[in-house]
């Protein structure tokens, strides 16, 4: 059965050129590896008014409970500079024990192992004692619209449930073993535009400058720190990300200045109390006479930016202790469980069942010569398998 090869099937994968929103093959390739090992396999088209329409794949093999998800995305960032690379990004070759190609480990090399652990599963043991499914996007390097969102509803209309959730995106920072992630941060971002009253340099007080107006408040939202941190998560951190006025003339005082931020925080907040708090520092920064010594409070408006990322953390013990087990067991390193990084589509599926992450390395994802090391693909399938194995033990025991 090649199926329970991960290496052709990461081979496959890479040579469909699948760069968002394009399906490229990559589902149909990879329904063909699932089908002839039971699965049933449905492909389900997302559309959204001004956007192109995305393909997305739901696989299951197995009727009943318990049901284990593995989620992911076959879709992958553009090539960048194609010059720059030093073998064809869809041509999955392996030089120096390295297969090269976009999407090598964000995230084909992750699904490529876990087909090839369901495959050797169902080999020694039958089909699962319940049930497995695959949820894979096309739209996760893009705009998420039409991907995991939209597939979680589809799905879950049609009756599906699922008791847990592997996301197969590449967690580890330097070797395999080293990173599960069980939880992410929150994220949220917004615009200042402060309005101020344009005049000339020399006679500031017939002016009202704004860029006094927005110092005052980015700095506040800089400092003091949001939190020291919680118990499984690193302190909340917002970053000032533009400050735009666009004046050329330095005789002239700018009636307008804009600022954009970021904050990732902890589950000390949810996204609207971290808004508050944004809110409540920016009315009393509007309101501090410092930088604008018997000035009316600046006036200044806030735009967010939609959908606010919300944190959450994964504390179903089962799921955790049988992929950590699993992940040392194989690899002889007790992986941390850490909730760092960016966001993820776990951040959608946290709403449907308990979530965990864990994959490949991810130290070439998104740059040229993105590549995985072959024997990562040999030792992660064994992981995967390792924890298929011991999530459908536990669950049924
Ligand atoms: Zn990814």
């Amino acid at each position: 059965m090649t199926s329970a090869d991960p290496i052709e099937n990461l081979a496959t994968l890479i040579r469909c050129p699948s760069v968002t929103p394009a399906e490229g093959g990559a589902l149909t390739a990879l329904a063909a590896m699932l089908e002839p090992l039971g699965f049933t396999v449905e492909r389900m088209v997302a559309s959204e008014p001004g956007m192109p329409d995305i393909e997305n794949l739901y696989a299951r093999i197995g009727t009943e409970g318990p049901h284990l998800m593995f989620a992911g995305h076959t879709d992958v960032v553009p090539v960048g500079d194609a010059a720059a690379w030093t073998h064809n990004p869809f041509g999955a070759e392996i030089s120096g024990g390295e297969m090269f190609g976009r999407g090598a480990v964000d995230m084909k090399g992750g699904i490529a192992c876990f087909v090839a652990a369901v495959a050797r599963h169902i080999e020694k043991n039958g089909p699962p004692k319940g049930s497995v499914s695959f949820l894979i996007t096309g739209d996760e390097e893009g705009p998420a619209v039409n991907g995991t969102v939209k597939l979680l509803q589809w799905a879950a209309e049609r009756g599906e449930r699922w008791d847990a959730c592997l996301v197969g995106e590449p967690t580890n920072p330097d070797q395999l073993g080293d990173m599960i992630k069980i939880g992410r941060r929150g994220s949220v971002s917004g615009t200042l535009t402060v309005r101020g009253v344009q005049g000339h340099a020399a006679y500031p007080h017939l002016a009202d400058n704004a860029v006094r107006g927005v110092i005052a408040l980015t700095d506040a939202l800089m400092h003091p720190p949001f939190d020291a941190g919680t118990e499984n998560f690193q302190p909340s951190n917002l970053e000032v990300t533009t400050i735009d006025v666009g004046n050329r003339a330095t005789n002239v005082v700018p009636a307008e200045a804009s600022a954009s931020f970021n904050i990732r925080f902890n589950d000390a907040w949810t996204a609207e109390t971290v808004m508050a708090e944004i809110v409540r520092r920016l009315d009393a920064a509007a309101r501090d006479e410092k930088l604008r010594p018997g000035r009316a409070p600046v006036r200044y408006d806030i735009q967010w930016a939609e959908r606010p990322s919300h944190v959450f953390l994964t504390r179903n013990n089962q799921l955790i202790a049988s992929l950590s087990g699993a992940v040392e067991a194989v690899t002889g390193r007790a992986p941390k469980l850490s909730t760092t990084g960016g966001t993820s589509d776990a951040r959608f599926i946290k709403d449907y069942c308990p979530v965990v992450e864990f994959g490949l390395v991810g130290q070439t994802m998104h740059m040229v010569d993105e590549r995985v090391a072959v024997a990562d693909l040999e030792t992660l399938t064994v992981i995967y398998e390792t924890f298929i194995a011991r999530w459908f033990g536990d669950a049924r025991s």
